[in-house]
């Protein structure tokens, strides 16, 4: 008999916890509990594996033992369980029984990799990166930052899932630690681990990570609403039984089948409620809740007719997520009726599968099924959420959708910890300088490098997601022009040019001098200058000293390599352009033009690098091109767009589409709709169902950008749409 309870069964934790621990220690789950449930749905060869790895994991933790007294391997036993359940694939189970092996083992990964096979032992090593992550819920603020982190570090859905069921575990089980610890795992749980179920729409979890989560941080508010819900069911429950009969006995009349239950609510839900509505229980007014479960989607619709039927629905509350899906998937008629008893039925209709996805989310997608299906590859969480994305589009307005998951549709953030544990939040490409001025502008301009994960790097090192990062600091260094070409994020930028322009105009001028001096060594001319070289310069600029020139370039307003360039034969002196203002700021004077490899837009993060015979070319950093060049830093220069440009700018987009008959002119028209001209298209036939599609737009800036993209995206023929890199 399996130990654990059956995850529909959330009744009492608390009377499950307080149970005596040696007690419920009889009768745990054995191997052969877990190989019963494998074995009705995973082939004999992968229960032998699942069994190979069981025994693997029982021999490493040999020894170990958990606070409740039991041997540790129990724990992993339970998790895998929790897993089989849901009917995971043979690898997530596996995992489940070897997830703690290199945290509290001497195992290593390329053990696992030889003994079980690379995908395995990368579910094991993306849940070990998990653990080591020091959550920490003291702070409210920083918990959505911490399921941003958890989410984009894990390339496959399936390590959330095995954390998740890991989790669950360490909450039916948390009775043995100590007060003090159990409240923070709690809250923990409650800020971190539950939300993200939630999100990936896994009700049955969610509302058990809740309620014990609940139950361990406010014992007797808990047990307060537990009794009250017990004493009303009791009250009701004939109430209840009648609906039910009745809705059972109009859907056969109309020869429909299906299932009609009663739902539960879930304690913490109640809480929550009475929390935001100000009202204590003793005035929570009672609703019945019922669940009809059919089978195809029409007959959700006939049921809402035959029940709309019976009693009359309560105006304005009822809601279609079977058109119009909900974020995390969740699909289901709602509608609220009025009752002959003086209180409001709740209904909800809802087909088979839309059950299962209501209950277990994104697992439901990775349910196993026969045949050729077994041995899918992983699904990264990116492609789930695409997946979702589908739904929504045939149902209707994506938006919904997108604000709630920009992190995996806009993979353009990166989240580092401090020294601290704090998480800061910098955009993708900010380098370990950046990182130091969103400390403190303090400490970024006294950074000389920094350690990360432990490891000293220089200050121009990228930070990844998931870094622990440690800034260097000597009281003698100073921030040089030459940073601006490191960093990334207004903030620092912003504040290297202000420390530059407070340094004493003497050293400033001094400073000028040899970057000047090194920026006319670097385009080939010599470093003393005539005196009609410098009047053609100044006069190029619009100045009349020499030296205001130096000290404007020492204090980082003037760019060295940008003047040096003016003294080559073929410079854009003071020309026409000057009349428009330019879109890019502090470059005037200079030839300018745009990357057609990545092909910026405003809005976009650039970087400016110098090019020969084509003066200086704006690129988006996370263009291929740039990253090549990043061993001379020295050839870029930090540049920034103007406030106000009012030009248009090419963009590259492209996308996937299903061969139908006028797509394109659909798409066309869409774009036109826009305000955007095609510049140029490129068609490609994948096979005969799709085809690939590269437009060349023109395009204000970013958000007009994104404006188009959206719309496109909300078109049933496209499968896939985005923006290119270079
Ligand atoms: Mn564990």
């Amino acid at each position: 008999m399996p130990m654990t309870p059956a995850p529909t069964r959330r009744t009492s934790p608390q009377a499950e916890i307080r149970q005596d621990p040696s007690a419920v220690s009889e009768g745990r789950l054995l191997i052969s509990d877990l190989l019963g449930i494998v074995e009705q749905y995973l082939d004999p060869e992968e229960v032998k594996n699942v069994y190979q790895a069981y025994l693997f994991g029982a021999e490493v933790h040999e020894g170990q033992v958990r606070r409740s007294g039991e041997a540790y391997i129990f724990h992993p036993l339970s998790v895998a369980q929790i897993l089989a359940d849901m009917r995971l694939d043979s690898r997530s189970i596996m995992a489940a029984l070897l997830h703690d092996v290199i945290e509290d083992t001497t195992t290593a990964k390329d053990e696992l990799s030889s003994q079980f096979g690379k995908d395995v032992a990368q579910l094991v090593d993306g849940v070990s990166k998990i653990d080591q992550i020091e959550f920490d819920s003291r702070e409210h603020a920083e918990a959505e930052n911490f399921r941003k982190m958890l989410l984009a570090m894990a390339k496959d859905i399936r390590v959330i899932l095995i954390k998740l069921a890991d989790r669950l575990h360490n909450m039916r089980t948390l009775g043995a630690l100590k007060t003090e610890k159990r409240k923070r795992i709690a809250a923990q749980t409650l800020d971190i681990f539950a939300p993200i179920a939630n999100r990936l729409g896994m009700r049955t979890w969610t509302l058990e990570l809740e309620d014990l989560s609940f139950c361990h941080l406010y014992p007797k508010r808990y047990d307060t609403i537990r009794k009250e819900l017990k004493k009303r069911r009791g009250n009701h429950r004939a109430i209840i039984e009648k609906i039910i009969v009745k809705f059972e006995s109009e859907l056969a009349e109309a020869g429909l089948e299906g299932s009609v239950e009663g739902r539960e609510k879930n304690i913490y839900s109640v809480y929550r409620k009475m929390r935001s509505r100000r009202v204590p229980m003793s005035e929570m007014r009672d609703i019945f809740a019922i669940r009809i479960i059919v089978r195809t989607v029409d007959d959700c619709y006939r049921v809402l007719g035959v029940i709309h039927n019976t009693y009359k629905p309560v105006p304005g509350k009822f809601k279609d997520y079977i058109a119009i899906p909900k974020a995390n998937g969740y699909q289901s008629l709602h509608t609220l009726l009025f009752g002959t008893f003086g209180q409001s039925i709740e209904v909800q209709v809802r087909t088979t599968e839309m059950h299962r996805t209501a209950e277990t989310g994104v697992a439901s997608h990775w349910r196993y099924k026969s045949g050729t299906d077994k041995h899918r590859a992983p699904i990264p969480a990116h492609h789930w959420l695409v997946d979702l994305l589908d739904t929504q589009k045939q149902a209707g307005n994506p938006s919904e959708f997108l604000e709630h998951l920009k992190i995996d549709l806009y993979p353009d953030e990166v989240y580092v910890f401090t020294p601290h544990g704090d998480i800061k939040k910098l955009p993708k490409g900010s380098s370990a300088l950046d990182f130091a001025y969103a400390v403190h502008s303090d400490v970024g301009n006294h950074c000389i490098g920094a350690r990360i994960n432990n490891e000293p790097v220089p200050l121009h090192h990228t930070v990844v997601n998931g870094d622990h990062v440690e800034v260097l600091t000597a009281r003698s260094a100073i921030p040089t022009p030459l940073w601006l070409n490191y960093v990334v994020t207004a903030k620092a930028r912003a504040a290297i040019r202000d420390f530059l322009k407070h340094q004493q105009e003497g050293d400033a001028g001094k400073l000028g001098r040899q970057l000047l001096e090194r920026a006319l060594k670097s385009v080939g001319l010599k470093t003393r200058l005539r005196t009609d070289q410098k009047i053609q310069l100044l006069k190029h600029i619009g100045l009349e000293d020499w030296n205001e020139l130096l000290v404007d370039i020492g204090m980082g307003r003037r760019l060295p390599m940008v003047v040096a360039r003016q003294l080559l034969p073929g410079a854009s002196g003071t020309d026409a352009a000057r009349a428009e203002p330019l879109p890019i700021r502090g470059v005037e004077g200079m030839s300018v033009s745009y990357a057609r490899c990545c092909r910026p837009i405003p809005g976009d993060a650039i970087v400016g690098l110098f090019s020969r015979g084509r003066g200086i070319v704006i690129h988006r950093p996370i263009c291929p091109n740039v990253r090549e060049q990043s061993k001379r830093p020295d050839a870029w220069i930090g540049v920034e767009w103007s406030d106000d440009v009012k030009t248009t700018f090419e963009a590259d987009i492209r996308l996937e589409v299903i061969n139908r008959r006028g797509v394109f002119a659909t798409l066309a028209s869409v774009i036109a709709e826009e305000d955007s001209n095609i510049n140029h298209v490129l068609v490609t036939a994948r096979d005969d169902r799709n085809s690939a599609i590269r437009f060349t737009i023109e395009v204000g800036d970013r958000k007009h950008l994104a404006r188009i993209i959206r719309r496109l995206r909300a078109r049933r023929s496209v499968i896939r749409i985005s923006r290119s890199r270079g």
